[in-house]
């Protein structure tokens, strides 16, 4: 996969080198370009901004610096990314989705944001999703692209060593993930649950699938909506 990434910051993405990322790029799996918008400036001090047209608060990114830098940077077809607090939510169903694409652009706002027409005139090249990855303002969308690098990234197939891994995480399948636990057995008076020492993988996997349904209804009870509960799940909801 093909990331391309533009920012008044390109610092601020040396992260996306790091650690699985810069694995998966030595791999040859993920090719990552950082762009500085400022090289698509027309004037002597590199302006991006400019006074919000009805006025108030802050300034908005100029749409002309963003065409000019889509139209070099983005492939047509390609899926440009808009992160914004005002966008759809970014989930893990969304990264799956992303995944399976070839290439994707993010455009990162700062002040108020980006003019509209960049993300309205974009989408007459291919599809342009606006996303937010919670219910929070960020100052720039540099480190929600952080996270959803990342999260698209690990589930492209090769990535994350053994793929299981990735299968049973919280929200692949709708639920939050039970708890995990390593050795030793005991540690601090807290005793590892006696059947993970059992042996008994089926007795192992409903113990997880009934913590895993408690821990969603507990935490995140909005997430069991979407999910078909069997007679043993909720018989766990009962226990
Ligand atoms: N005035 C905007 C609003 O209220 O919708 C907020 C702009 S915010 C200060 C500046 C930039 O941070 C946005 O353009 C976006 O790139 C990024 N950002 C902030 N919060 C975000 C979130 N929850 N998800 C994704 N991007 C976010």
């Amino acid at each position: 996969m093909r990331i391309d990434v533009l920012t008044i910051f390109p610092e601020y993405l040396a992260p996306l080198g790091q650690a699985l990322l810069g694995k998966a790029a030595a791999k040859g799996l993920v090719e990552i370009g950082v762009h500085d918008l400022r090289a698509w400036t027309d004037d002597v001090h590199r302006t991006v901004d400019d006074s919000p047209y009805g006025g108030g608060p802050g300034m908005v990114m100029r749409p002309e610096p963003w065409g000019r830098a889509l139209a070099d940077v983005r492939r047509p077809g390609t899926r440009l990314v808009v992160p914004t607090p005002a966008g759809r939510p970014f989930t893990q169903a969304v990264a799956a989705q992303w995944a399976t694409e070839p290439g994707l652009v993010f455009a990162c706002g700062r002040y108020e944001g980006i003019d509209q027409r960049v993300a309205d005139d974009a989408a007459a090249h291919g599809p342009v999703s606006e996303v937010s990855i919670g219910d929070y303002v960020l100052a720039g969308g540099e480190s929600a692209v952080l996270v959803m690098v990342e999260a698209v990234t690990r589930l492209i197939p090769g990535v994350v060593g053994n793929a299981e891994s990735v299968e049973f995480d919280s929200h692949a399948d709708g639920l939050l993930e039970g708890p995990s636990y390593t050795r030793p057995a005991s540690w601090r008076g807290h005793d590892v649950p006696p059947v993970l020492l059992s042996g008994d993988h089926a007795a192992i996997a409903r113990w997880r699938r009934a913590e895993s349904i408690r821990r969603t209804a507990d935490r995140r009870p909005d997430l069991l909506a979407g999910v078909e509960l069997t007679p043993a799940d909720r018989a766990a909801l009962d226990a």
